[in-house]
């Protein structure tokens, strides 16, 4: 029996002095990229930088029926959106590529004719019906139902019939019998039964090179040393390992394995592993609903891994200072869009004033609630504007919501509207008698600063008509916002100016 090859034994650590580390992120261009993706790309990059490593960036996109162009272009776009900068990939190259496996055809060809030389693969030449047939008998015999090894040892002779025969061929690797085990580097000790370990298939009939082959091949390739990646890919590590030491035999990458380390699934609604349908789980919708990458980044960060000491807001370069395996958890992070949600509040707050409105800019374009070249007079009020939002904005797209008063009903800026609901509630006769006593008490003030304001509607609301602040605020604010969650009151009003305040106050002004 050969040696029932075992590697990454209980004891190795997370990384070898004078080791250079080397992780890839490999997606698979199909769909949207998702959340769950992308953390898996966070925890390489942050690896990869704590231990000044380099972080590849690899696209598996040999499935040509599901791969598309628009998907590759999608993933690129979120890694380098988050922030994670590659060291070697798409647009930047590197020593080890090309890094597309589309554009990799011919490596794994030349492979895979060195492993049917050494012996390591075989031509398997059983048609799907046989192999079904078999994996039926086995099943009710209570015998493991893998590949059963048929073609492993072929005579010239049999090869020779069914070439005549024209049978098509898919190339199989020969696993090693015995048990395989290997220390994962998040999960410890791992065992897989020899049984549930088969000969299994490198390359189909038409000559496609497959995942089995293509991504331990390129790992060997690109001298990766650890490998980073959900837990779904758990059951696929046993073949990985097989393959990479028949790859070391014939002098395929450096003749190290590498370790894998399987990071805790992402559960979302009703603890059910996140999928593609769960309305969290499509990046795009991060973008479009006004995350900040930083708190998106920082989230990411906390599924599955922590700080420590409670630490939960932090930055990508902390991140990078921090990381560590010891520190993610082996058992599922759930993933909480409210979390999220408030992890980006905090990254908001935390930003420059100036950032924070070039940030929103887009948003308002956007939304039309400014032109694609805004003037200098519209960006000066959106920047005295921000600090006044800072405070209560989770998401940027709420800038639209929040400041698209100070822009609407003028040219190139769409109308000015009132929030039908907030107006019925609040705009009844007597909110519009209320508008009109704030008119006519703030038509005549010689000032327009926010003192003479608040002080005008003091004196004309709260003590003129005898009512308390909510109620005298209330209908002046929908009035002049359009809503009633605005920025603060006298300061919008300011921001404003006095015309297009009186016009709206007067424009809802009852008797
Ligand atoms: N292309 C694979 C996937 O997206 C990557 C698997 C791996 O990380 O080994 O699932
Ligand atoms: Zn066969």
């Amino acid at each position: 029996m050969p040696d029932a090859t075992a590697t990454n034994l209980p004891g190795s650590t997370e990384v070898d002095e004078n080791e250079l580390v080397r992780v890839r992120f490999c997606p698979s261009p199909t769909g949207d990229p998702h959340v769950g993706m992308l953390r898996t790309a966070l925890f390489n990059w942050a690896f990869a930088r704590r231990h000044q490593g380099v972080f590849v960036f690899r696209i598996e996109d040999t499935d040509t029926v599901r791969d598309t162009e628009q998907s590759y272009e999608a993933v690129v776009d979120a890694v380098s959106w988050l922030g994670l900068e590659w060291d070697e990939g798409p647009g930047v190259g590197g020593d080890f590529g090309p890094y597309r496996q589309s554009q990799r055809r011919d490596i794994y060809r030349e492979v895979v004719e060195r492993l049917l030389e050494s012996g390591d693969a075989y031509r398997c030449y059983c048609t799907p019906e046989e192999l079904n047939q078999r994996r039926e008998e086995a099943r009710a015999a209570g015998r493991d139902s893998g590949y059963d090894g048929r073609c492993r040892d072929l005579t010239p002779g049999q090869v020779g019939t069914f070439e005549a025969e024209n049978r098509p061929a898919v190339v199989r690797f020969r696993v090693p019998d015995g048990d395989w085990e290997f220390d994962d580097l998040i999960r410890g000790p791992m065992t897989f039964k020899s049984e549930f370990v088969s000969d299994f298939v490198l390359v189909r009939a038409n000559g496609d090179p497959l995942y089995p082959l293509v991504n331990p091949v390129d790992d060997a390739l690109m001298r990766i040393t650890h490998v980073l990646r959900g837990e779904d890919l758990l059951s696929s590590t046993p073949r990985q390992l097989a393959l990479h030491q028949a790859l070391a035999r014939i002098g395929i990458g450096s003749g190290r394995t590498p370790r894998f380390g399987h990071l805790p699934y992402v559960m979302g609604q009703g603890n059910k592993k996140l999928s593609k349908r769960d309305p969290e789980s499509a990046f795009s919708r991060y973008q479009r609903d006004g995350f900040l990458p930083e708190g998106l980044a920082n989230y990411l960060g906390l599924l599955g891994w922590s700080m420590g000491d409670d630490v939960e807001f932090y930055s990508l370069a902390q991140m990078a200072e921090a990381f560590d395996l010891d520190r993610v958890n082996a058992s599922p992070a759930r993933f909480d869009l409210k979390k999220c949600t408030a992890v980006n509040s905090l990254w908001v707050r935390a930003l420059d004033p100036a950032d924070l409105a070039a940030r929103m800019l887009p948003f308002l374009i956007g939304a039309e609630v400014l032109p694609d070249e805004p003037t200098e007079e519209q960006l000066e009020i959106l920047r005295r504007a921000t600090p006044l939002v800072q405070e209560r904005m989770e998401l940027l797209s709420q800038a639209v919501g929040l400041l698209g008063f100070l822009f609407t009903g003028s040219p190139g800026c769409g109308e000015f509207r009132l929030d039908p609901d907030d107006a019925a509630k609040v705009l009844d006769d007597s909110g519009r008698r209320v508008a009109a006593t704030a008119e006519s008490a703030l038509r005549a003030l010689p000032d327009w600063d926010i003192p003479s304001i608040e002080d005008a509607l003091r004196v004309a609301l709260v003590e003129g008509l005898g009512l308390k602040p909510r109620l005298a605020f209330g209908p002046v604010r929908v009035a002049v916002t359009g809503r009633r969650v605005s920025p603060p009151l006298f300061e919008s009003l300011e921001l404003l100016g006095r015309e297009r305040s009186l016009a709206r106050l007067a424009a809802v002004a009852g008797p």
